[in-house]
Order: structure tokens, then sequence, then C-alpha cells
């Protein structure tokens, strides 16, 4: 798909600003992205402030951790949100689970991708399915996968639609920072030494020094901590194509 040439592009990095310009460009053809972590906990207090009918939507993968789901509800309240949840399907994983058991994630590179592929990127296109645009809570301090990160892309894996990332440049501590002065749920894995948080059994604490993502699938090397959810991040961003 070609970048839509009406698109009129903010000129600020502001994250409220990215905000309200995806929200007023694309709604109700936009919608963020939300694992339940501090960055998409803010991101929804943003969007809310913006519209409060923003569309938010999950991914259910089915291996979440118990804290997940109590802030996925709690944000739900406290912000009025709808979440739009996704499940697997249903028939991939049980034959995954049949025939490859339930830990088949730690046996190989592939076979942690095959289950990131039926639990998460499966789900995650057909939430994207007739979006114009959507919204993420990625940053770039988030490990080296990310370093390049750019705040509004044309995400090509999801048929060229728009990718805005508001707080691409944003530290783990002005995270913090929002979420007390809002007085914004978070989820208690962050207190106990989780900055970034996938499904239970591939995710652990991290230990002092250690980069944000060093416990996700801490079996493997810093190149390979994505999920394929975020893995064809084009690195130009759409204002420099439109010059
Ligand atoms: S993070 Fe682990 S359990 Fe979750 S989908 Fe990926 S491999 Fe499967």
């Amino acid at each position: 798909m070609e970048l839509d040439r009406s698109i009129k592009f903010p000129a600020t990095d502001e994250a409220q600003d990215l905000v309200k310009w995806g929200l007023d460009s694309f709604h109700p053809a936009v919608a963020l992205a939300c694992s339940f972590s501090l960055e998409d906990v803010v991101l929804v207090h943003m969007a809310v402030q913006v519209r409060p009918d923003v569309r938010v939507f999950a991914i259910d993968t089915g291996r979440l951790n118990e804290e997940t789901y109590q802030c996925a509800d709690a944000v739900r309240r406290r912000l009025n949100v709808n979440i739009e949840w996704y499940f697997p399907e249903r028939q991939a994983v049980e034959k995954m689970e049949r025939e490859e058991g339930l830990f088949s994630f730690h046996e190989s590179l592939e076979a942690r991708h095959a289950c990131c592929r039926i639990r998460k990127v499966e789900p995650l296109s057909r939430a994207l399915s007739g979006l114009k645009a959507w919204v993420t809570g990625l940053r770039r301090g988030q490990g080296v996968t990310r370093s390049e990160l750019k705040p509004i892309v044309r995400d090509e894996a999801h048929g060229g639609i728009i990718k805005i990332s508001p707080i691409a440049t944003w530290e783990f501590e002005q995270l913090w920072n929002y979420v007390r002065h809002h007085n914004l749920p978070y989820n208690r894995l962050h207190d106990i030494g989780y900055p970034s948080i996938g499904c239970e059994p591939c995710t652990r604490a991290v230990r002092t020094g250690e980069d944000a993502r060093a416990g996700r699938w801490w079996w493997e090397s810093p190149e390979h901590k994505e999920c394929g959810l975020h893995i064809n991040d084009n690195k130009q961003d759409c204002r420099t194509l439109q010059n």
C-alpha cells in the first residue's frame, strides 16, 4: 500500500500531540494496542482525554500473569474503557499443545516463534484488520531491537497502515512520573523487578544493570527478543517521505 499523500502529519514529537493527531485523523479506524505495561497505561490515559470512546485492544495469549489480568480490569474500571480482547485461534493452540507440549517455546527459537505466531501475531493481524492506524507503547530504551524506533512509520508487516509510537523517546522514569502524577493503576509485577511484561513462562524479573527486556525470553540472545508483533518495523519516519 502506498503512503496516503493526503495525510497531514504533525510537526511535533510530543506524546500527547501525537496521540491526539492519531485519534483525530483516523478514528474509528485507529486503535491502541494494550498489553497493560506501564507504557500502555500511560497511552490509554492520554487517549481517553482526547476521545473517551478510543478503541483499545488487547491480546489474551492464554499464558499471561494473574497480575496482568488484574491490571487490565483496573484500567477498564478506572479509565472507563471498553477493552477489545482477542484470543488465539482455538484449533491452532490445541494442535500445538497436543503435539508439542505446554513449554515447547523453551526448546528452540523456531518453536518459540511458532508459539508467538499462534498466540500473538495471528490475533494481532485480526485486531489490525480494517484499521488505518494503530498506536503502540514502544520505546527506544526498551532494548537493541528498538533503538532506532521512529514515532510515525508505515507498518509494512500489516498492509502499510500507520503505526504511531508516541512515547518512543520516553525514559522509564518518565512513565513512572506520569503514572504517579495521575494515580493510575499499573501492573504490580513492575514493583518486583519486571520493567517489561509478556507471557508468564517467558518473562522473569531483571537484575541490576540489565536492560529493560533482558527478562523477556532470557535464554535467547538480545537481537532475538521480539515476538513478531514489531519485528519488521520501518526505520523511516513517514514525515521524511513527504518532504
Ligand atoms: S511469549 Fe512465550 S508463551 Fe507467549 S506467545 Fe511467545 S512463546 Fe508463547
